[in-house]
């Protein structure tokens, strides 16, 4: 959450700026801003509310000159997002401008003490403490810029990633991260970039530097990167080559990357999958199961911890692990799990799901589970991430940078992953012959084509959306592997088309949600030739009995339901468990083409970001 962009070299840094902050503001749109040092040397700021866009026309008449900038988009968690809380936010002398990502959770004390010393303070964010109190000690003990930031995370309690600019010192951005993601890239020309993410870096160098915990980069024209810590010890940080390309970046010609993203999955998985299923398309091989595979095999119990949509491939990795692997597997949400006192054991596996692998519930799951001497096993997408390097060992999904809010493709790529995963762990234990092994193999390098066929529906679920616009409640039921379809069929419906919606095991709904069933409200039911199918079939008939409109996503050439149902969807057959990579993209479409009926920004839903670096 937050989004954050820096450039000095010999460019304009305006247009790299702006272009940045586009690329990042699935991160947060609630306000944009930039500060930027002039050809003339002021150090200018520049905010809006809303987004990137509004920054822009804001920008029109205003001197926008230089080459040393840092920018902001953000995801507001204290303050409501005016233009006053936007960032950067200046220091009380105007010398300093700065950005951040993340919360201080000792704000309020810092501000008091800061407040009694006569520091008038504008915002009510806790982001300006920080620049308050760097500027107070700067100037109170006569020490440099660097010096101040260094004393002032010291006594700072929470999660940041930062930049500031100092206008005494025109030729230096200095940026620090703690819990929040921070990348910077080496310019061909000597010149440095700084984001949240790599996005905005990609198309100007592929050399880049992942800031760690406790990291303070000092970047200045002409210099080598400087890279510290609080106590001024130097730290060496790798430089690592990133292979994203522009494409991935853009629209392509699709008016969301919501609908880019739906449509890239058959290749996205086949991506995730290369390298890993050998050609002849009978063997998996994934180099954390080879590394570590006495762990992975005699794990008692393996804990999944995930937030959001991940939390619902996880609970699909749940039934893959235990019905292929024999292993009992828990699922939690990573924002419980941390606060509950959970009873790790030393032999537990925990895997850590995410696409950012930056959520910051989840890096904190996975260092109580690492306290607790559990081995722990990431999944995660974007490269070189917080989880990847906070886990003993992992998996990348491989599926390319996610950039529609509403996860799609990410969500697919987990559960692929999760099915190697479960796949390797079996054939290691034994637990499936070697003929189930080969032919479940075999039948996931299907999957692609088969999601290719599943996509041909859109046209049919276009229509269907219009018919549905205007629900206020719809229910998704499924059973089995299709009950975590339904919940994240649900939550795609919520997230971007604000209808209430709620995923339900089908059998369950007789407990409660059946009392909500009435000729207003659709019900989407999961119902895929599987061994709960006639059970589904009778919470279908429960449904109709009581004047419930039911749309169902079928088997092909189902007539059973056609006959039942108000509407169906037919998908083509598969194992009962790859089904949730079929049947969860006619529920993404739905999703999508319902949000686009109602008018809403399917990218940018309201209140929503992508990468929740907040707890
Ligand atoms: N806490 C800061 C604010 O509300 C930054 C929020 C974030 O990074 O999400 O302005």
């Amino acid at each position: 959450m937050c989004g954050i962009v820096g450039y000095i070299g010999q460019k304009k840094a305006y247009p790299i700026l702006i272009k940045g902050l586009q690329r990042l503001e699935y991160r947060g749109y609630d306000s944009a801003g930039v500060a930027m040092i002039s050809t003339n040397g002021n150090l200018n700021v520049y905010k809006a509310k809303g987004k990137v866009a509004d920054l822009e026309t804001f920008c029109e008449d205003k001197d926008v000159s230089g080459s040393v900038g840092i920018a902001h988009t953000r995801w507001a968690t204290h303050g409501e997002p005016n233009i006053t809380n936007a960032h950067p936010h200046y220091s009380a002398s105007g010398r300093l401008a700065l950005i951040h990502n993340g919360i201080i959770e000792n704000y309020a004390t810092i501000k008091e003490n800061l407040i009694a010393r006569g520091i008038h303070f504008k915002s009510v964010t806790d982001t300006e403490v920080l620049v308050q109190l760097i500027e107070h000690i700067m100037l109170s003990n006569d020490l440099c810029i660097l010096e101040a930031v260094q004393v002032a995370l010291h006594q700072v309690i929470g999660a940041y990633a930062i930049a500031i600019l100092d206008c005494e010192h025109p030729d230096t951005i200095i940026c620090a991260r703690q819990s929040s993601p921070l990348v910077v890239g080496l310019g061909e020309e000597g010149d440095f970039y700084l984001a949240s993410d790599a996005s905005p870096i990609a198309e100007y160098t592929d050399k880049v530097v992942y800031l760690n915990d406790g990291d303070i980069a000092v970047m200045q024209l002409g210099k080598d990167l400087i890279v510290v810590n609080t106590d001024n010890e130097t730290q060496h940080p790798k430089v690592k080559l990133i292979d994203v390309t522009l494409g991935q970046l853009e629209k392509g010609g699709y008016p969301f990357f919501m609908l880019k993203e739906i449509f890239e999955q058959p290749n996205c998985i086949r991506d995730c999958m290369r390298g890993r299923i050998n050609v002849e398309g009978n063997r998996i091989t994934l180099s954390a199961v080879i590394d570590y595979r006495e762990k992975l095999v005699n794990a008692h119990r393996i804990i999944i911890v995930a937030c959001g949509t991940s939390w619902h491939a996880g609970l699909i990795g749940k039934q893959l692990i235990e019905s292929l692997c024999r292993i009992p597997v828990e699922v939690e949400y990573a924002s419980e799990f941390r606060y509950r006192e959970p009873v790790i054991f030393h032999d537990d596996v925990v895997i850590a799901i995410s696409q950012s692998g930056e959520t910051a519930d989840t890096l904190a799951a996975i260092e109580l589970a690492r306290r607790s001497g559990a081995f722990v096993f990431g999944v995660c997408n974007a490269i070189g991430a917080s989880i990847p390097r906070q886990t003993q060992t992992g998996v990348y999904i491989h599926v390319g940078p996610e950039i529609g809010v509403a996860s799609t493709k990410a969500f697919t790529g987990q559960v692929t992953v999760l099915s190697m995963l479960a796949l390797c762990i079996a054939n290691e234990r034994c637990t499936i012959t070697d003929n189930q092994y080969k032919e479940m193999v075999a039948e996931l390098t299907r999957i692609p084509a088969k999601m290719e066929e599943a996509l041909t529906t859109n046209e049919q679920i276009e229509h269907l959306s219009s018919i549905f616009t205007y629900a206020k409640n719809c229910l998704y039921l499924g059973r089995g592997y299709n009950y975590p379809v339904a919940l994240e069929g649900a939550l795609k419906l919520k997230e971007i088309s604000y209808i209430h919606a709620e995923g339900y095991p089908a059998a369950e709904m007789k407990h409660g949600p059946i009392a909500l069933i009435d000729s207003e409200m659709p019900v989407f039911v999961i119902a895929t030739r599987d061994k709960l199918y006639e059970k589904v079939i009778s919470n279908i008939q429960e449904v109709r009995a009581r004047g419930g409109r039911v749309i169902a996503l079928v088997t092909r050439g189902d007539e059973q339901i056609r006959n039942l149902a108000n509407h169906v969807i037919e998908l083509p057959d598969t194992f009962e468990c790859f089904q949730p990579l079929i049947a969860s993209i006619p529920l993404q479409l739905l999703a999508y083409h319902i949000a686009v009926c109602k008018g809403k920004d399917v990218d940018r839903p309201r209140n929503l970001a992508k990468s929740v670096t907040v707890e």
